[in-house]
């Protein structure tokens, strides 16, 4: 049987808290399934290669909310700068004073979301809790010309064990409240905690997320 994109949608969006956004993550989909969400009344959508961003956001209506939530490599900047709303994955300097430099010059305000890594595993991007709070400082903020640092943004390990995943939204969650006590304190829009996909998101909503990146549970699997 065909998914039914709209009825996945309705079926997630009730069970979803007030306050909670949710991004839809369309990566590998192509567009006439987003479309089938779009005309379910979604807005908001996230995709995680630059190239396949800019050729939806250029195919598909102009009141979508792009969002970005792969690992950007430096020279793919632009492209991403040019269309999405919000960057996930900031996970090194590097990459943030980039994303800065291609907004300023392109005049965009662009918002971003610091990568926490906390997951067991090896292999994934972000920065570990203890680097970030030493790496966000008053004068990294004042240095900062086009970026708004809006939040975090983390993954559990990919694990069955619902106490690891469990602590792991919650190591992302309190160091997004350290931060907010201390060098965002006076700074509002530093206010997003993304955290939770398909498999693990009433977890995450659980220990403090307001913004789940849900995919294969709204469009079905992926093929690569
Ligand atoms: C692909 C992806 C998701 C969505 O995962 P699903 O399991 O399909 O819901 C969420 N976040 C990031 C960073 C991703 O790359």
């Amino acid at each position: 049987m065909a998914v039914s994109i709209s009825n996945n949608l309705a079926s997630l969006r009730s069970s979803i808290p007030e306050g909670v956004t949710l991004v839809a993550v369309s990566k590998f989909h192509p567009a006439e399934a987003l479309m089938e969400a779009y005309q379910a009344g979604q807005r908001v959508f996230g995709e995680s290669r630059a190239l396949e961003l800019e050729a939806k956001a250029q195919e598909l209506p102009g009141d979508i909310d792009w969002h970005f939530i792969g690992h950007l490599q430096t020279n793919k900047v632009r492209k991403v700068v040019g269309h999405a709303s919000l960057i996930h994955s900031i996970d090194s300097e590097r990459l943030l004073r980039a994303v800065d430099e291609e907004a300023a010059k392109a005049g965009r305000r662009i918002g971003v979301l610091l990568q926490l890594h906390v997951a067991r595993e090896e292999t994934k991007f972000g920065f570990t809790p203890d680097e970030l709070l030493e790496f966000v400082t008053p004068g990294l903020l004042a240095s900062l010309k086009a970026v708004e640092i809006r939040g975090v943004m983390g993954m559990a390990s990919n694990v069955d064990d619902d106490t690891r995943i469990r602590s792991d939204f919650r190591e992302i969650r309190s160091t997004f409240d350290r931060l907010k006590t201390t060098v965002f304190a006076g700074h509002p829009e530093f206010s997003t905690v993304s955290m939770g996909m398909s498999h693990d998101w009433p977890i995450a909503v659980d220990e403090g997320s307001n913004m789940i990146r849900v995919g294969t549970f709204i469009f079905g699997e992926r093929e690569y």
